[in-house]
């Protein structure tokens, strides 16, 4: 996911890091818990949108395996006013109060399909952000990427997020 702007933060220290790691009970009850609804919600909607998707353009096929994409070539593009939100309740709380679905919300990746928002359909950077977040998929495995991404959203918040701040990190410029 991504929003607008440069974020200052502070790095996650190395007892933070090593703790997400080994979260507390209480973290891993709940990812586990919510994994599962995530899982079939996030592919779901990859499975929906990808025939909308446009392929990447040759330049963006190789940005994409210069970040880490295994198949550039599967990847689907799709522009959207609105972007899709979960319909269980829980799911749908979880979602709103970590950013999905504000105004905010420039790009968003669901598996293979990148969304992103009209006003960024053009901006190299939104798109670099998403594919990093589909490499990171393909480095650890789809269930593990999503177990992770919970497990910092729940105990570093979204701008503290490891994953969030690779994204960032190797996004570029707007
Ligand atoms: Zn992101």
């Amino acid at each position: 996911m991504a929003l607008p702007g440069c974020m200052i933060v502070r790095n996650p220290t190395p007892q933070e890091l090593s703790a997400l790691d080994n979260p507390p009970f209480e973290v891993q009850s709940k990812v586990a818990q919510l994994l599962p609804k995530v899982e079939a919600w996030y592919s779901e909607v990859e499975i929906q949108l990808a025939p909308f998707g446009r392929p990447l353009t040759a330049e963006e096929a190789r940005t994409a395996i210069e970040l880490g994409v295994a198949e550039p070539e599967k990847v689907r593009v799709v522009v959207l006013d609105e972007f899709p939100m979960p319909k269980d309740e829980q799911l749908l709380g979880e979602a709103k109060k970590h950013g999905l679905g504000n105004w905010s919300e420039g790009g968003r990746s669901n598996g293979r399909v990148v969304l992103l928002k009209p006003r960024v359909a053009q901006s190299p950077a939104v798109l670099r952000h998403e594919l990093v977040h589909l490499a990171q998929q393909d480095r650890m495995g789809r269930t593990a990427f999503l177990r992770r991404y919970l497990i910092e959203l729940e105990m570093m918040g979204y701008a503290r997020s490891p994953l969030e701040l690779e994204a960032y990190a190797r996004q570029g410029a707007h």
